[in-house]
């Protein structure tokens, strides 16, 4: 019997590339293999490796998931870094993920190859099909060249794309193919990592969620994400100097940027507000510093500084901060269970502060879930998993049967 690996670059590309290989070769058994060492950063290609492990669940495909060989493929790309998008550095990508393949392949069992990368609009086909051609021959393998966006596959992709709800990436996955598609811009929010952090609308955020979605779905549970839009906030940068020394601080979110370097003295101390000799700052002290959280949603807010308590009458402090708005952040709702009839509901939220904390934790979701799961399937028990909820419960807003007040 034919064993057919078929590379896998994301779930979106290979929603229908492996539903047509499986008509296409109804006695053939497929083997997923997702390598992607071309994505930035690590949590991106978590995210694209969960769709992709979704989209084979959903197929009865056994895929595995390639070390993520960022440094191999950066080695590859060199001096080819600017080059545009479909041209040489796009070439050895294709080479270096369609060899490893091979090898893999080899490995498997396997006699056939092919890439789910053909079915994506930007990649050049014919380019493809020679990479692959050569990349197979070497190997001893055939390669199957399926223009998969043949006869309609593009719309249907479109189609199955959005029934299954994934994650669109918005760029192909590398450094170089992202500063070409947009130049002479400031920030990358697609390249800003924040480790454990799931702050609201991050890509963390939105790799949990989904991360839950693959357990509950794999339990056989039926889910629903709803995305929102808000105004996002972010610090790019801030400082405070109390008596010319940095100190630690934490900054109420949806302040406003602080043009150049306000310095003030300390006035006087009332609880734990500080009164300063300038009106456009203002600091909280506290005794344990940590990330707030906002119970009601807000838009725009003077610059406030978060302090511990070190602070005295006379003290002379020295701010600078800079914020940015972004209008147009997403975030999502996740839904688990008969959303249209339930008895119950149990409610938990996808984001934390930018240290992971204040947050749930994956094995504490799951864990409820699967506890629960007789309860769910039967329409008794909806769990929800509410994005963006530190910074004014913007998921619980969304959800119709709460009337939670602006
Ligand atoms: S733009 Fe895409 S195909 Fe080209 S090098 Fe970057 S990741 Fe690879």
């Amino acid at each position: 019997m034919d064993r057919i690996l078929v590379h896998i670059c994301c779930g979106v590309d290979s929603v229908y590339a492996l539903r047509k290989l499986k008509e296409d070769y109804p006695n053939s058994e497929i083997v997923g293999y997702f390598y992607d060492p071309n994505i930035h950063p690590e949590e991106e290609f978590e995210l694209r490796w969960i769709e992709t492990k979704r989209v084979c669940d959903d197929l009865g495909i056994e895929c595995i998931k390639g070390d993520y060989e960022l440094e191999t493929w950066l080695n590859a790309v060199k001096g080819y870094e600017n080059e545009p998008e479909r041209g040489e550095r796009c070439t050895i990508c294709h080479d270096l993920r369609l060899s490893k393949s091979a090898q893999v392949a080899k490995q498997l069992g396997c006699n056939k190859i092919t890439t789910v990368l053909m079915m994506s609009p930007k990649k050049d086909f014919e380019v493809l099909k020679e990479v692959g051609e050569r990349v197979a021959d070497e190997y001893g393998l055939e390669f199957l060249a399926v223009d998969f966006r043949k006869n309609g596959g593009t719309q249907i992709m479109n189609q199955l794309s959005k029934e299954s709800q994934l994650y669109h990436q918005n760029y192909c996955g590398c450094i170089y193919g992202l500063f070409g598609q947009r130049k002479n811009v400031e920030f990358y929010p697609e390249l800003v990592s924040f480790g454990k952090g799931r702050l609201a609308g991050s890509r963390e955020e939105l790799l949990f969620t989904k991360q839950v979605r693959l357990f509950a779905e794999s339990l056989g549970l039926k889910c629903k994400e709803e995305e929102f839009s808000f105004i996002g906030w972010r610090v790019l940068s801030s400082s405070v100097k109390l008596n010319k020394d940095y100190v630690d601080h934490k900054v109420l979110p949806y302040s406003a940027t602080i043009k150049g370097i306000v310095r003030a003295t300390v006035l006087d101390i009332k609880d734990n507000r500080v009164v300063l000799n300038k009106e456009n700052v203002e600091v909280i002290l506290t005794e344990e510093l940590k990330e707030p959280v906002l119970q009601e949603p807000r838009i725009f807010t003077k610059p406030t500084f978060i302090l511990p308590n070190v602070v005295n009458v006379g003290d002379k402090l020295e701010f600078q901060l800079k914020t940015e708005f972004d209008p147009s952040m997403k975030s999502q709702n996740l839904y688990i269970g008969n959303l249209d009839s339930f008895e119950e509901l149990k409610e938990f939220y996808s984001d934390t502060d930018s240290e992971g904390k204040q947050g749930y934790t994956l094995k504490e979701i799951c864990n409820f879930i699967e506890e629960n799961k007789d309860k769910i399937k039967e329409g008794q028990l909806l769990v929800v998993v509410y994005g963006a909820n530190l910074v004014g419960q913007l998921g619980k807003r969304t959800f119709p049967i709460y009337n939670l007040k602006f």
